[in-house]
């Protein structure tokens, strides 16, 4: 079993990156199986708070008022209006509710409305998640006053290829903000996006990064990028859906205790790669139609895929079978 606790290597990552791709898949599956119910997969939901007119420069991203996006930026909304929409996700079987903001960082005006929202969504027994950009101490603390369970900050990439994708923040500006709210008490989530043009190599060093920060992050969100018009990735070249799938196994291995999450991207994935993807560890999916600005698979969609596939939404609360009894039996 793979130690969550391990210090990795790039070496050590790249050997398993490399092995041939039957050996990989059931490398990942078995460690799955150490840690996870095979056949269960934690569903999200993500909704925008406050969306365009973003002053940092991703160039992936078509909220960045950099990126010349026609994209208008829109205020926070209102909390009732986020509260009546996570009662419908819940409604609808998203046991996490993430509510995502297109800023830099959140101003201290608006923490009185994100507490709330926060406290809003714990209410309503759902695990509740907030990306926001960088944080300072006294945010920190009060989101985890009001009950945050987890903060979503990605690192995209490598700290190699990270200037190439945002100048306008450092990959140890993200750091930072990520040992911030780990010290509180947040549990992390952060991932990446493949297909910006990066190596293997790079997204190899993304994970490295992931696995080897004061504890794994919780959550490691895998998007596909979905080239948006107007940005400077907007003709970037597919990634190759086998090195997609490699990159998902090397995750589950190498953080075998995380939720590692099919992110952007799904409505360009045939059912058969979901499954791979499944298959090689993933086990959490965002749902409902819009990720941001990006698309997303109807949920129709996603209940006859679990269907297909003999998989049950797993319940809020529910993490790594790591420290219970396992009944691998009635699931094998
Ligand atoms: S990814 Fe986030 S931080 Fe970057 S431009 Fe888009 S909204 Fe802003």
């Amino acid at each position: 079993m793979t130690d969550p606790a391990k210090t990795w290597t790039r070496d050590e990552a790249q050997g398993i990156y490399d092995l041939p791709f039957m050996e990989l898949l059931f490398q990942a599956q078995t460690v799955h199986r150490e840690n996870f119910d095979p056949n269960r997969v934690q569903m999200s939901r993500l909704l925008s708070i406050k969306t365009g007119g973003c002053a940092e420069d991703c160039s992936y991203c078509s909220q960045s008022a950099r990126n010349g996006s026609t994209l208008p930026a829109s205020k926070l909304i209102e909390v009732q209006r986020v509260l009546s929409e996570a009662r419908k996700a819940r409604d609808a079987g998203a046991t996490r509710y993430c509510m995502g903001a297109a800023w830099r960082e959140p101003k201290e005006r608006d923490m009185d409305a994100l507490v709330a929202m926060v406290e809003g969504v714990k209410a309503l027994g759902m695990e509740s998640c907030m990306t926001l950009g960088m944080l300072e101490d006294n945010q920190v603390v009060r989101l985890k006053g009001a009950g945050l369970d987890y903060y979503n900050h990605n690192i995209d990439t490598s700290e190699r290829y990270y200037p190439e994708v945002i100048t306008t923040r450092t990959f140890a500006d993200r750091i930072d903000t990520l040992n911030r709210v780990r010290e509180a008490g947040i549990k992390v989530c952060s991932g990446g996006i493949l297909g910006m043009g990066e190596e293997s190599q790079d997204r190899i060093d993304m994970l490295v990064s992931l696995a080897n920060l004061t504890e794994p992050p919780e959550s490691v969100p895998i998007n596909m990028l979905m080239p948006q018009a107007d940005t400077p990735l907007a003709d970037a070249t597919p990634i190759d859906p086998i090195e997609f799938v490699r990159v998902i196994a090397l995750a589950r291995i190498m953080m075998p205790k995380s939720h590692v999450r099919l992110s952007a991207g799904r409505t360009e994935m045939s059912d058969e790669m979901q499954a791979m993807c499944f298959f090689a560890g993933a086990n959490s999916i965002f749902v409902g139609d819009t990720l941001l600005t990006a698309e997303n698979p109807e949920n129709d969609a996603d209940m006859t895929l679990f269907a297909k596939l003999g998989i049950q939404p797993m319940e809020a609360h529910e993490h790594s079978t790591k420290d219970a009894p396992k009944h691998l039996d009635a699931a094998e």
